[in-house]
């Protein structure tokens, strides 16, 4: 082991781990501390001396200096550092990054010094549990990836011990000993082994809701920010504003009702106020995003029947919804004028 303070001279860190596939970067970082054999604590002032990492929400506010820095004491490339932060969702969730203002489909971690009071990490125990290496997935901090689609069981966003929300940069705060904390599977606050935790078979109202649902999360998982076009974010935007819509609790967006009518499923309990998907708990996103894909599934369909059911208006389909594919205007088109209800719908209607 070099000693510390000539770290920065060194050609590569003496342990120079690069991201595992889809990990994220503040993984990577506390797998870096620990194979030094230091604190997350201690590794990011030696290294970072300059940098805050963990007052912010690094995975998201990377800034390219840190990046950089990281990729040339590991032998990483940029390309593989950038990869591993949300930011480079840029152009497949979202169509522009912002600094502050919340990101689309980005769980919110609130931060509040080392704190995180969001549940805004999930984990699948089977991913950690066969894992050689454990470690956290990027895409474990996307709203809608609610289930592992390699084990068919539901992701976990809290200690299923003790409740507390996962929070791994802290698994070594309080402990001397760092051969004891050097496991970033175990809950901060307990020590409860996330492998361990019950696994919950993810459930789905139909095979090819399920099917769809799959596909979505294998997409996000294989997506280049670099190589995608309009489309992506258009789709992201269209399924992010039917969730949006789905969860309403309005006369006029009764949507959700429409479809777990024809579902036949129970519909889960709405709030009170406009909540966007990324502060819902996850069962309700799961839900409700199965309720969107339903639509998408046969939108033209399944949405006309919908409005002929006065179950939605035309001003709510496009209200705040902007880059719009043609796919979903040309169907929402359709309703303009609030008459044509009166006629019988083209199709059984659900
Ligand atoms: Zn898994
Ligand atoms: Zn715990």
């Amino acid at each position: 082991m070099p000693s510390w303070p000539d770290v920065h001279s060194l050609p590569l860190w003496p342990v120079h781990f690069k991201p595992l596939p889809d990990e994220l970067l503040s993984s990577l970082i506390v797998r870096l501390a620990y194979g030094h054999g230091v604190k997350v604590r201690t590794f990011s002032r030696l290294v970072f001396p300059s940098q805050e990492i963990w007052n912010r929400d690094i995975d998201r506010n990377a800034p390219p200096a840190l990046l950089s820095m990281i990729a040339a004491n590991t032998g990483a490339s940029y390309e593989a550092l950038y990869k591993s932060s949300l930011k480079a969702y840029e152009g497949v969730l979202y169509k522009q990054y912002q600094l502050s203002s919340i990101l689309p489909w980005v769980l919110p971690l609130q931060v509040y010094e080392w704190k995180r009071n969001g549940f805004a990490q999930h984990y699948c125990p089977s991913c950690l549990a066969n894992d050689g290496i454990p470690y956290y997935r990027r895409s474990w901090r996307i709203a809608y990836c609610t289930w592992c689609p390699q084990h068919a069981c539901m992701l976990h966003n809290s200690c299923f011990s003790c409740g507390s929300c996962v929070a791994f940069h802290r698994c070594d705060l309080g402990n001397f000993d760092i051969s004891d904390v050097s496991s970033i599977h175990r809950c901060w606050h307990c020590g409860f082994d996330y492998r361990d935790t019950p696994r919950i078979a993810a459930d789905f109202y139909s095979p090819d809701i399920l099917a769809s649902f799959r596909t979505l999360l294998v997409a996000l998982e294989a997506s280049q920010s670099a190589d995608t076009s309009d489309s992506i974010v258009q789709f992201h935007n269209v399924l992010h504003h039917l969730c949006l819509l789905l969860g309403m609790k309005n006369k006029q967006v009764a949507i959700a009702d429409f479809a777990c009518a024809a579902l036949s499923i129970d519909q889960i309990s709405k709030p009170t106020r406009r909540q966007p998907i990324e502060s819902r708990s996850l069962d309700e996103r799961h839900h409700l995003v199965q309720l969107a894909i339903w639509y998408l599934l046969q939108l033209d369909e399944r949405l006309t029947a919908a409005w002929v059911n006065r179950s939605i208006t035309y001003n709510r389909l496009l209200k705040d919804l902007r880059d719009l594919p043609d796919w979903y205007g040309d169907v929402v088109s359709k309703f303009t004028h609030w008459r044509d209800r009166l006629k019988p719908p083209p199709f059984e209607c659900y």
